[in-house]
C-alpha cells in the first residue's frame, strides 16, 4: 500500500492533511496520528472491516481490546453507558489528557472493539491535532499505539514511519509525543473503588485526590543480581526492542560499575540509558539520556524513544536505569519491567 505522509508542523498543509486523513477514515481506511501519549493507529470505531485492518497492520492479538477516542468528553456516552459519578469526576478533571476510563458499553459498539467484553475503554486525547482529526472524521476512532505488537510504542516520527509506512493509508507526523508513555487505564465497572489497570500519564496520587482507588496495581517483585532473570508478568512480549534489555535499580554508583564491568565482557555493541548526570561515567558504545533525575517526566518521555534508538544503532544490549515508583515513575517502571529481559536491584 502507498502511504501518504504529512508533517503537521508545516502549518501550510495542516488543514489539507487533516482533511485527507479524515477522508481515508470515512472510506474505511486506517490512519496514524500523533497524541500526547504515543502515536496511535486509528480507524472508525463503528466500521468492523476497518478495525480489522488495525489488528492486521499491528499484528495485534484479537483478544486485546481497543480504546475509543473522542474529540470531546461530552460525546463519550456514544460508547459508554451508565457512567458512574466517579468516572464522571475523573473525566471532568483529566479529560482531555492521558487517561482512559473503562465503563459499561453501549450496545452498538462492535464486539471486536471490546474483545467481546461488556465494558468499553474511552479517552479524549490532549493533542490538538488528534482532536481535529477525530472531529473531521465525524466518528470516534479506535486507536491503539501505532507499533508492531510487542515492540516499544512509537513516540517519534521516525519510529512510527519505520513500523507503519506501507501498512496504512495516511501517516500524520507532528514531532515527539509529550508524555511518551500510554494513558492511565482506570476501571470503574468492578466494585465501589476504581482500579488502575495500567499506570500512565495521570498518576495514582492525582486520582486519589478526587476518588477512592483500590491499591491493586503493584509493581512486579524485583529480582536481585543472582535470581532468575525472568520476572513474572513477562510472559508476553511487550515493548521489547531487538536488543536485550537490562533494567537496573538502586544504588547509582553500583549501577555505573555494573554497566561498565559488564560492557567490558560484551562482544556485541552496547548501549545504556542513564540519567543525564551519569552519562560521562558510562563506557558503553552508545550512551542515551533519561533526562534530569529529579524530573521523572523526562525519563518517561525518553524510555520508548531510547529503546528504539538501541535498535537503530544495532546494539545487542541496552542497560536502562529505573526511576522510583512515585508519580509517573509507576508507569515508567511498569513499561520498563515488561520490556526487560533482566531486572537487577542493587
Ligand atoms: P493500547 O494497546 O495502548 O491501545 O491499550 C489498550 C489497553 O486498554 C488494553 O490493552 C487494555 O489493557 C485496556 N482496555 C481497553 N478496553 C478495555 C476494557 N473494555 N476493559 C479493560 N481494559 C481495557
Ligand atoms: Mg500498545
Amino acid at each position: 500500500m502507498k502511504t501518504k505522509i504529512y508533517d503537521l508542523t508545516d502549518k501550510s498543509i495542516y488543514d489539507e492533511a487533516i482533511k485527507q486523513a479524515a477522508l481515508a477514515v470515512k472510506k474505511g481506511g486506517v490512519v496514524v496520528f500523533p497524541t500526547e501519549t504515543v502515536y496511535g493507529i486509528g480507524a472508525d470505531a463503528f466500521n468492523v472491516e476497518a478495525i480489522h485492518k488495525i489488528f492486521q497492520a499491528k499484528n495485534r492479538p484479537l483478544d486485546n481490546p481497543l480504546i475509543v477516542h473522542f474529540a470531546d468528553k461530552k460525546d463519550i456516552n456514544l460508547a459508554a453507558s451508565n457512567i458512574s459519578d466517579n468516572a464522571l469526576k475523573v473525566s471532568e478533571k483529566f479529560m482531555p489528557g492521558p487517561i482512559t476510563i473503562v465503563c459499561h458499553k453501549q450496545k452498538n459498539i462492535p464486539s471486536c472493539v471490546t474483545a467481546c467484553l461488556d465494558t468499553v475503554a474511552v479517552r479524549v486525547p490532549m493533542r490538538e491535532s488528534a482532536r481535529d482529526l477525530i472531529r473531521a472524521c465525524q466518528t470516534p476512532l479506535v486507536a491503539p499505539s501505532a507499533n508492531i505488537s510487542g515492540k516499544p510504542s512509537p513516540t517519534a516520527p521516525e519510529h512510527v514511519i519505520e513500523d507503519m509506512n506501507g501498512k496504512v493509508d495516511v501517516i500524520l507526523i507532528e514531532g515527539r509525543c509529550d508524555v511518551g508513555l500510554e494513558s492511565t487505564v482506570v476501571d470503574f465497572t468492578s466494585g465501589e473503588k476504581a482500579r488502575i489497570l495500567r499506570p500512565g500519564g495521570v498518576t495514582p496520587e492525582q486520582l486519589k485526590q478526587i476518588i477512592l482507588l483500590e491499591d491493586s496495581y503493584k509493581p512486579v517483585k524485583q529480582l536481585s543480581v543472582n535470581e532468575t532473570p525472568k520476572a513474572p508478568g513477562m510472559k508476553y512480549k511487550h515493548y521489547k526492542p531487538n536488543a536485550k534489555v537490562v533494567c537496573l535499580m538502586g544504588d547509582e554508583k553500583k549501577i555505573v560499575d555494573y554497566i561498565n564491568n559488564r560492557t567490558a565482557l560484551e562482544n556485541n555493541l552496547t548501549a545504556a540509558a542513564v540519567f543525564e548526570h551519569l552519562k560521562e561515567k558510562i563506557s558503553c558504545d552508545y550512551v542515551f539520556s533519561l533526562g534530569n533525575k529529579d524530573i521523572p517526566q523526562e525519563a518517561g518521555n525518553l524510555l520508548f524513544y531510547n529503546l528504539r534508538k538501541a535498535d537503530e544503532v544495532h546494539a545487542g544490549i541496552i542497560f536502562v536505569m529505573c526511576t522510583d515508583y512515585k508519580g509517573i515513575g509507576l508507569a515508567y517502571h511498569n513499561r520498563l519491567e515488561k520490556a526487560s529481559d533482566e531486572i537487577i536491584t542493587f
